[in-house]
């Protein structure tokens, strides 16, 4: 199996380079909640990603804990989208791919099984998913398709 070298380095930089921006999108999506129910919030981001405290409880639990991955999921969706529309780059398939399989578990860690994913018990869930998507998905689409062989008599 033959492996494109530039869906790989491009998978890897536009990862790391989205990373940035798709964890605050995330975080603006709880804060969109919080800030909706009259609360102060502050956002940040930092080695280890995006961040936000809010000073109260918001009262509807689902919609707070839930918007972050919505949010995040939507951010996915536009990478997808601009890969529709560039359809060359593969690279950015892949990053939007695994973006949205991230956000979507977010959605449903965050929104459903809230106590684990606060207690930190699903971390390490969550980077494998992370590591396994994005590999799996760049080795997917990195493969090279042999040429097909056509004999020259079969024009
Ligand atoms: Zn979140």
């Amino acid at each position: 199996m033959k492996l494109s070298r530039k869906i790989i380095i491009w998978s890897v930089v536009l990862y790391f380079v989205l990373s940035i921006p798709l964890s605050l999108l995330h975080e603006v999506g709880h804060v969109s909640v919080c800030a909706a129910s009259g609360f102060d919030f502050r956002i940040w981001v930092d080695a280890t990603g995006g961040h936000m405290l809010c000073s109260g409880r918001p009262h509807d639990r689902l919609a707070y804990n839930a918007m972050g991955g919505i949010f995040g999921a939507t951010g996915s969706a536009a990478i997808l989208g601009f890969w529709v529309f560039a359809k060359r780059h593969y690279a950015i398939l892949v990053v939007g791919l695994a973006y949205m399989v991230d956000q979507i578990a977010k959605i449903i860690l965050e929104g459903f099984y809230t106590r684990i994913y606060e207690s930190g018990g699903t971390d390490v869930y969550i980077t494998a998913l992370q590591v396994i998507s994005w590999l799996g998905f760049m080795l997917y689409f990195a493969r090279v398709k042999e040429a097909a062989k056509v004999a020259t008599s079969d024009i």
